[in-house]
């Protein structure tokens, strides 16, 4: 098989599954019980919470675990609006979001609030004094991804923090994507809230984590129960989870510099090579190491992906239709339908070889050859 949709999410490598395990068969105790094996659960969530600290460089009471990335942005996102409830009720996002933002945001249209979506350029970029000009006296919230997930695009949140000093507006970005791919600290983004998740970076499913630090106070809880988590997120630590997390998180950190090399390789050669490829169209000007996305126009990506995945090859359509209808991201783009319709992403990460590359260009001119485009 050959895997190139990393994008959507990793292996988890086996020295983190065997930290898992280990926790799972034998470290196995609740962290908020009073004896030793509830201790060493709880200095685990602690040892855990400090590794992702480090990566992040900042305080690690600063970091809450969540149960995936969707839970962070819309806490992130309640939470920034009940701190900031008495400047207004208007928040400022972007078009392309991921829907665990986009959804949120227009559940709070529904209760009320107004909201602007910036639109992208032709390219998937967006300015940073465009998302400045759209805040106003009565803007509670900014939220903007880091990296876009389906163009790979970084957005300038750094710019945007400098350029909201002085406003009351607080800061979100969805930093799931950029994450131990684009360098970052919470300093240098100058974010309030930033929103991780575990599984894009070699960690399991079902575990994530919220930053609230800057401007933002303690988040106003989304669950009611325990104290876990400072009281703002009760419920039993998902220990093995958050263990498998950091020693994710760990692996990558100790293979920063080879992996980010070899992001960087798996990536050139992909340009070159699917480059080759008569008529096919890079979508976007991705700046994330693991992201491409590419179009083969009048040729429907869902026809795509189940013509690779027969020849063993995964990729993604989630960037292109859904029943018909382009992604809201190709469509913000303003793309034009035949390209937005035939648009596949590919994603790249440590255990990607030149040949799944090889196989992914093959496997599409064989789709070119043996299928004729929509009219
Ligand atoms: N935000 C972005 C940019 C993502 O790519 C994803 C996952 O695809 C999420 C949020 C949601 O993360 P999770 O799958 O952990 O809920």
């Amino acid at each position: 098989m050959h895997y190139l949709d990393y994008a959507a999410t990793t292996p988890v490598p086996p020295e983190a599954a065997e930290v898992m395990v280990r926790v799972l068969t034998r470290d196995y105790g609740n962290p908020s019980a009073q004896y030793g094996l509830g201790r060493e659960a709880h200095s685990l969530v602690e040892r855990s919470r400090a590794v992702l600290g480090q990566a992040l460089g900042c305080r690690p009471e600063a970091l809450y675990f969540t149960s995936c990335g969707t839970e962070g942005d819309n806490w992130a996102i309640r939470a920034a609006l009940h701190q900031n409830r008495r400047v207004g009720r208007h928040i400022v996002t972007t078009a392309v979001e991921h829907s665990a933002v986009l959804q949120c945001v227009k559940r709070l249209e529904q209760e009320g609030y107004t909201v602007t979506y910036v639109k992208p350029d032709a390219a998937g970029r967006i300015a940073a004094d465009r998302v400045a000009a759209a805040v106003r006296e009565d803007t509670a919230l900014v939220s903007v991804m880091l990296v876009n997930n389906e163009t790979g695009v970084r957005f300038p949140v750094e710019e945007i923090a400098q350029l909201l000093q002085g406003r009351a507006a607080l800061l979100h970005t969805d930093a799931v994507q950029g994450f131990l791919k684009a360098p970052f600290t919470a300093k240098s983004l100058g974010a309030d809230f930033i929103t991780l998740s575990a599984h894009k970076v070699g960690g399991p499913k079902g575990v994530g984590a919220l930053y609230a630090g800057g401007r933002a106070k303690p988040p106003l809880p989304l669950l009611y129960g325990g104290g876990q988590e400072a009281g703002a997120r009760p419920g039993t630590e998902a220990t093995a989870q958050i263990a498998g997390f950091a020693a994710a998180v760990r692996l990558r950190l100790e293979r920063r510099e080879e992996t980010s090399r070899h992001l960087a390789d798996c990536k050139a050669y992909a340009l070159e090579r699917l480059g080759t490829i008569p008529d096919l169209v890079f979508v976007g000007e991705s700046d994330a190491p693991h992201i491409l996305s590419v179009s083969l126009p009048g040729y429907p990506s869902q026809n795509i992906v189940s013509d690779l995945d027969a020849r063993g090859v995964c990729v993604s359509a989630g960037s292109a239709c859904h029943r018909g209808r382009a992604s809201h991201v190709l469509t913000a783009m303003g793309l034009e339908r035949k390209t937005a319709a035939g648009t596949i992403r590919v994603s790249f990460g440590p255990e990607t070889t030149l040949e799944d590359i090889d196989a992914l260009v093959q496997a599409l001119l064989d789709h070119k050859n043996t299928r004729f485009p929509m009219l």
